[in-house]
């Protein structure tokens, strides 16, 4: 395909403001690709190399902005480009009004005709020996060859290379549209589409497998232990919307540090960031674990975490001064330890697993590894007390928070769904007073347990029931609380006790709702126990009328 074919489609695409169309011109794009489909479905998106490529272009704007001065003749200079750029606000806006050309003699062609028919397969190979360039001089060599290109370019191609050489395509065209051009393109499912491209992240690859092949060569296409897959990630949630949704929630720590992807292969182990970069050689002692306690092949997906002499985790900057580090990792390594925490399995012993739900890749992540140290603890339940417990434990030994997860959910590649949920701390806390309580049972039968909250009523000074909060509390604060509240102790019935407003507790939660269960008309979701407000008496705790305007905010 002509690349001056392939602008003038990039440009329809780009006027074009109806997503179906956008869809439609890409899909005839791909249909008139030809041998050049696997790049051109690179290019549209505004990449040179696959997803999971280690080839970079290495392209900074300078370079770029001396390229273009030197295509556009002697009277232009790069800072004039940028002066341009400032202006436009586009690098592909100042690249189509050079006068790109003049240098190697084409002008006679006129700066717009492009006159030496210049291919996409061309423009690729120009970029890969672009990106190869090393060492010494490389720049010079860089900018040589990114002239040459802008020199043969008419105005509307150098428009679409110099965005695609800076990463700016921005035609509007995203994954999304690019898996249903292919589908439509080449008649095949879409959703064929789509697993294939979370098993390769490769879109060139995938159109020319649908175009070739059709569905049963797409379905042909797997897992390769050494390629990364792209993550799957987490949105903020509750544990109300987890419990609501999926009836038992699946609870694990929240790390703190790096997300880090593992291949094992039984030759050699490779190690991935989140955003699928290479850092094997940063993180020695994960390699080693690997090989040492890890049965290949297998795809495992975890967090890297830093950790203190101790074992305690350190905060999220100590391991990003490990994470990308190319020198002296030998001697960082003394400074800090990392560890890995495999919360996931993708793949194990020739099984891609992406499809089975996440409780049996769980199953898999722990028969693979050997060390269970290295395996993220996984909790199941139904019960919000359980995960208020299991949280509080993630807190206390230094962690960020909880993670919580659909039991049943496939892993979705690059996919930010609603499937994981990234506990959100509370956002508002109430002063509560305490009007009753309830004795504890077994070994906390000395204890008074359950505390029964209400909050004021302005209008007549009396506290109405809201809650009872039991979670959060340690045995030692039972016991202080205890004797904190048992002199207000007003009467007895059983284990329930009656308690004088006295004492002010500070109490997070995650939802307000309306609920006929208390005197105020409103329930707390998942209250939890944060402090004792020693400095209010109870007639300064929340009243109603807050409770009320809180509930309204939530929406
Ligand atoms: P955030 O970076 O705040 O969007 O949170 C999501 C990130 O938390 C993931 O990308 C992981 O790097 C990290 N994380 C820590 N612990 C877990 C876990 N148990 N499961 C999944 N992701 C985790």
């Amino acid at each position: 395909m002509d690349f001056g074919s392939f602008a003038a489609r990039a440009a329809d695409v780009e006027a074009e403001p109806a997503d179906l169309e956008v869809v439609a011109l890409v899909t005839d794009l791909f249909a008139d690709a030809g041998e050049d489909l696997r790049v051109v479905a690179r290019f549209v998106q505004g990449r040179v190399f696959p997803a999971h490529s280690e080839t970079k272009l290495d392209i900074g704007p300078r370079l770029c902005y001396e390229a273009l001065a030197r295509a556009a003749g002697t009277n232009v200079t790069a800072s004039d480009v940028e002066d341009r750029l400032a202006e436009a606000g586009d690098i592909g806006e100042v690249a189509a009004n050079l006068e790109l050309g003049g240098q190697a003699g084409l002008g006679a062609f006129g700066a717009d005709s492009g006159g030496d028919d210049l291919t996409v397969s061309a423009v690729f190979a120009e970029l890969e020996a672009l990106a190869a360039a090393e060492g010494n001089g490389s720049q010079d060599e860089k900018v040589t060859l990114l002239f040459g290109l802008f020199n043969r370019c008419s105005s509307e191609e150098a428009r679409y290379l110099a965005r695609l050489v800076l990463g700016e395509m921005r035609i509007g065209v995203g994954e999304g549209t690019v898996r249903d051009a292919i589908a439509d393109a080449f008649d095949v499912p879409v959703d064929t589409v789509k697993r294939a491209l979370q098993v390769s992240n490769d879109y060139g690859l995938v159109a020319e497998t649908a175009r070739d092949e059709g569905e049963a060569g797409l379905d042909e296409m797997h897992l390769e232990v050494g390629r990364p897959v792209q993550a799957m990630l987490a949105q903020a949630g509750t544990v109300t919307d987890a419990l609501d949704e999926w009836e038992r929630a699946a609870v694990e720590t929240k790390f703190d540090g790096a997300r880090v992807q593992v291949h094992w292969d039984g030759e050699d182990v490779s190690l991935y960031s989140r955003n699928m970069e290479d850092v094997t050689a940063a993180l020695p002692e994960i390699v080693e674990f690997v090989e040492e306690h890890v049965e290949p092949p297998v795809i495992l997906d975890g967090e890297a975490v830093a950790v203190s002499a101790a074992g305690e985790p350190l905060p999220f900057q100590e391991i990003l001064k490990r994470f990308r580090r190319k020198h002296d990792v030998a001697a960082m390594r003394e400074e800090i330890r990392v560890e890995l925490n495999a919360f996931d399995c993708l793949h194990a012993g020739g099984d891609d697993l992406l499809e089975a739900p996440f409780v049996e890749r769980y199953e898999r992540l722990e028969a693979v590894v050997d060390d269970e140290s290295a395996v993220s603890e996984l909790l199941v339940t139904d019960d919000p007390e359980e995960i208020a417990t299991f949280e509080e434990r993630a807190l206390e030994s230094g962690h960020e928070g909880i993670m919580l997860k659909d039991p049943d959910a496939a892993y979705t590649p690059g996919d930010r769904g609603k499937h994981w949920l990234k506990r959100k701390p509370d956002v508002e806390t109430l002063d509560l007073v305490v009007t009753g309580a309830e004795w504890g049972e077994g070994r906390r039968a000395s204890f008074l347990g359950t505390f029964l909250l209400s909050a004021r009523d302005e209008d007549d000074d009396s506290f109405e029931t809201i809650g009872k909060v039991a979670t959060g509390i340690t045995d030692e604060e039972l016991a202080d609380l205890t004797d904190l509240l048992e002199p207000q102790i007003r009467s007895e019935d059983g284990q329930e006790v009656d308690i004088e407003p006295a004492v002010v507790f500070e109490v997070g939660y995650e939802e307000i709702q309306t609920s006929p269960t208390y005197e105020s008309g409103y329930a707390l979701r998942f209250p939890r126990f944060v402090t004792v407000r020693e400095d209010k008496p109870p007639a300064d705790a929340d009243t109603i009328e807050r409770v009320e305007r809180l509930a309204a905010q939530q929406g």
